[in-house]
């Protein structure tokens, strides 16, 4: 299994002099699979050169799939769907799984990204054939002979993420989400912090944390939204991000061999992502936990 960081940034890109070495580009990881369609979580704006990237496959010519996973609908997560070259190419096909919220149906809220408002191409003039698959956190899915399962995230308007297994390889890709200990999303954003949580929505949370460690157990590879620091989380906990620390203290319950943090800060430099790195392996000490931070165009093999 082979898995590449074409956009590691969280909210909005930010190319420019200061994010170099992380990149800027925003959520999109490329999971490969001898011999299958690849997996693409998240349509964030590494998207583009992703698609350059397929075009050299059977993708150039009208004759490839791509299993596209999207966690959530927040713009860092799908505006490089309508920039993605393989769906200009007639024969292509991009399955979308996807989790559909509140009454919109995920084919038109994926519409909105190429809508005549906003988008030059219509997206039912884009030639490539879509299918859209409505995904739950109960599911168990084989996606082009992948196992993939998706599972429930704390986040405004819900977030999915998803554990990927192929052979005895796994990785998992958790992003967007809060800890499960402060605030419980139910809709959307929340204008400030809540003063306490109440008893019925603390079940639910320490549920969906043990459903969640759970999940992602023994998993070669976590990927985790670190957005914040300790810091930055005392001041917006609710905001629907979590901390490196709380990305550790998950990828020890699940016995995971490797963490990697992602979904970075807009506003996060390269040094500061060094400093956030060489803090959290040393806050983290002694760990069977390898740790790591997402750079675009990392590859990991596992
Ligand atoms: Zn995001
Ligand atoms: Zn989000």
């Amino acid at each position: 299994m082979r898995i590449t960081f074409w956009g590691v940034r969280g909210s909005y890109p930010t190319p420019g002099t200061s994010t170099v070495r992380y990149g800027g580009h925003t959520s999109c990881v490329q999971v490969e699979v001898e011999g299958r369609p690849p997996i693409v979580l998240d349509a964030g704006t590494g998207m583009r050169a992703l698609g350059r990237h397929l075009r050299r496959g059977p993708l150039g010519h009208g004759d490839g799939t791509v299993n596209l996973l999207l966690t959530h609908l927040h713009w860092d997560h799908i505006q490089g769907l309508p920039f993605f070259d393989p769906v200009f190419v007639r024969g292509n096909r991009l399955n979308v799984y996807a989790r559909s919220g509140r009454g919109t149906r995920l084919s038109e809220a994926i519409a909105g990204v190429a809508g005549d408002a906003v988008f030059p191409v219509v997206f039912k003039d884009l030639p490539a054939n879509f299918k859209f698959v409505p995904v739950t956190p109960k599911d168990d899915l084989n996606i082009g002979g992948v196992r993939v399962l998706p599972i429930a995230l704390n986040h405004p308007g819900t977030s999915t993420g998803f554990r990927i297994d192929h052979g005895a390889r796994s990785v998992a890709y958790i992003t967007d989400t809060s800890p499960f200990d402060r605030i419980r999303y139910k809709r959307n954003f929340a204008k400030a912090p809540p003063k306490r949580l109440a008893p019925g929505d603390r079940r639910i949370l320490e549920k969906m944390r043990r459903d969640l460690v759970s999940a992602i157990r023994g998993c070669d590879v976590v990927i985790y939204d670190t957005t914040f620091t300790d810091d930055e989380y005392e001041k917006f906990p609710h905001w629907g991000h979590s901390t490196p620390w709380q990305a550790i203290q998950i990828a020890r319950d699940a016995d995971a061999k490797k963490l990697v943090l992602f979904h970075h800060a807009p506003n996060r430099s390269d040094e500061d992502m060094d400093r956030m790195l060489a803090d959290t392996i040393e806050r983290a000490g002694d760990t069977h936990v390898a740790i790591d931070a997402a750079r675009q165009g990392q590859v990991l093999e596992i």
